[in-house]
């Protein structure tokens, strides 16, 4: 099976996520067939297409998913590992991980970058004390 990589996820940590034994996932990641159910869960855990699993499309038409692909490291996943544009119908075009990537890589090249963070979590986490009280 292909596409698991992709993932920030540990073995344990998808193993939790998905509710599959980390035996079933260590073996299918050996290349051992897997049952359609195990594998549109287990897609959904990485937040995933079940098509980034097994090069074949035929899965994706059985989840209630809508999918995109990332426009930077072009993995098809559900619209909720993408990252709403505020106040229109549309996400944006980096999945969530690249968004991430992205942004820590800025954080460690640039020191106003750095700078321009380190207010944006302070601010953040003020409104959200505020929010509390
Ligand atoms: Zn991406």
């Amino acid at each position: 099976m292909a596409g698991t990589k992709r993932s920030d996820l540990s073995a344990a940590q998808l193993a939790e996520r998905s509710g599959i034994p980390g035996g079933t996932i260590a073996r299918l990641e050996r290349g051992r067939p897997a049952r359609t159910d195990i594998i549109i869960r287990l897609a959904d855990a990485l937040v995933l297409a079940p098509s980034e699993l097994t090069e074949s499309t035929e899965l994706d038409p059985l989840t209630d998913e809508i999918y995109r692909q990332c426009k930077s490291c072009l993995a098809v996943r559900p619209l909720r590992g993408f990252l709403p544009l505020k106040g229109t119908p549309y996400v944006y075009l980096r999945c969530r991980p690249c968004r991430a990537r992205r942004a820590r890589e800025r954080y460690h090249a640039d020191p106003q970058e750095r700078a321009a963070q380190i207010r944006r979590a302070q601010r953040n986490r003020l409104k959200r004390r505020q929010a509390v009280a």
